[in-house]
């Protein structure tokens, strides 16, 4: 959840004044979202008078909800009988259709609005079922909904809400003529939003003019802005093995006076504060289950200097604010850039130099992209003198699109 970003000032206090329909406000609150980010304070209410939208917005603003929401209020103004989608979400990666899919449920948990996703990587067959049981919200990528299209399965000649999400990300991707296509095969009007993390580039640009009517614009600083006193650095593992010898060395370092290691599980957290404990590290576990009174003992003894490592999980982490960390050390990537930022800024406080670094195997590379466009920025990869790993980004990122070429279609055994 986001718990600081910047307000404008024609930021509405509550979401009551969007006039929302009731079981739209208890899902709100559900989700614990007490008042509109600024996304949602300029976004929502546009989208409301049903004009397009040209919205340069980042993970991490609230973006989804400032697109979900009116979608749903006007599904809830204006029904209809069609067992036809009547709005579409197009997302670029499977990853972040999942995520919006689970914003869409869960805003929509108490309307009867159904909706459906349709993406690579999941059971094709399954997908037309749902289709079939009538959707309302589709929410897609487009090279799967293309294929669909094709084969007749998906029936867009009914929707009167397009949004884009992500724009800039999925013209890098190439997806920029898929979606044209797909376009073209919705006969009506329809209004249309389309979100990118920045919208400077002339293929952005270009991309909305044409797809977007006078659009608003809105521009919201993305919260992805962190001390320019932290250095960030990748070191690329082969296996958990190798990873626990980098970070070995690292806390070994005589730079490293005072760390946080992040994980995403307690379970992870236990078993590694053990291990370096084993090698004789003064380290502690820090994660949600402990009492209020053991959690502030903990960080006692970390801010004054007893313990050099604490481990921790995000949620333990709040209120680890201190000066002196020097190190932040993601063992496990975070999900989301939003939490990258979160942890990171632990160090670097108040003009000192802190050093935030990530651990990477093989399969970590897509959610470090992730990261790094959320920052807009990419974070270089080290190495440590007999430590490097047995392969290069560059190289790993060839032999999985390589990999994802080979890959024999799912269901091609059925086709004769
Ligand atoms: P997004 O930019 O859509 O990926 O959202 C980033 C995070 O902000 C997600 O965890 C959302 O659940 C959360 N979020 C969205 N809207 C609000 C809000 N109004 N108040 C607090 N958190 C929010």
């Amino acid at each position: 959840m986001i718990d600081s970003l910047p307000e404008t000032e024609n930021t509405p206090m509550t979401f009551e004044e969007f006039d929302l329909a009731p079981e739209l406000l208890t899902a709100i609150a559900a989700q614990g979202y007490h008042k509109p980010t600024p996304i949602q304070a300029q976004a929502i209410p546009a989208m409301l008078e049903r004009v397009d939208v040209l919205a340069g917005a980042a993970t991490g603003t609230g973006k989804t909800a400032a697109f979900v929401i009116p979608a749903l209020q006007y599904l809830l103004d204006e029904p209809e009988h069609t067992v036809h989608p009547r709005v579409l979400i197009l997302a670029p990666t499977r990853e972040l259709a999942v995520q919006i899919h689970q914003g869409v449920r869960a805003l929509a948990a108490h309307t009867q609005v159904r909706s459906a996703m349709i993406t690579g990587g999941f059971n094709q067959g399954n997908q037309v079922k749902t289709l079939r049981q009538s959707t309302d919200i589709l929410v897609a990528t487009p090279g799967r909904l293309a294929k669909m299209m094709e084969e007749d399965q998906v029936n867009l000649s009914y929707i009167e809400l397009l949004i884009i999400d992500e724009a800039d990300r999925m013209l890098d991707m190439g997806q920029g003529p898929t979606v044209r296509t797909l376009l073209e095969s919705i006969p009506g009007d329809f209004q249309a939003g389309l979100f990118s993390a920045t919208l400077s580039g002339a293929g952005v640009r270009k991309f909305a003019e044409d797809i977007l009517d006078e659009p608003v614009e809105i521009q919201i600083e993305a919260p992805n802005q962190h001390s320019s006193q932290i250095q960030q650095i990748t070191y690329l593992a082969n296996d958990l093995v190798h990873k626990n010898a980098l970070l070995l060395n690292l806390l070994q370092d005589a730079s490293c006076a005072s760390a946080i290691v992040f994980c995403n599980k307690k379970e992870r957290a236990i078993a590694l504060t053990e291990y370096l404990q084993s090698q004789n590290i003064s380290a502690q576990v820090l994660h949600g289950d402990f009492i209020q009174a053991v959690r502030l003992e903990k960080m006692h003894k970390f801010k004054t200097g007893k313990i050099k490592v604490m481990v921790a999980t995000d949620v333990a982490a709040r209120g680890l604010d201190m000066l002196n960390i020097t190190h932040v050390i993601n063992y496990d990537l975070p999900y989301r850039g939003d939490i990258y930022i979160h942890r990171i800024g632990r160090t670097g406080r108040a003009q000192q130099v802190g050093i935030s670094i990530n651990l990477v195997e093989r399969h970590d590379l897509k959610a470090l992209e992730r990261i790094e466009y959320h920052l807009q920025q990419s974070i270089p990869v080290g190495k440590i003198a007999g430590l490097e790993a047995n392969y290069t980004r560059k190289a790993a990122k060839e032999a999985q699109a390589k990999a994802q070429k080979k890959k024999p279609k799912k269901n091609a055994k059925k086709k004769k």
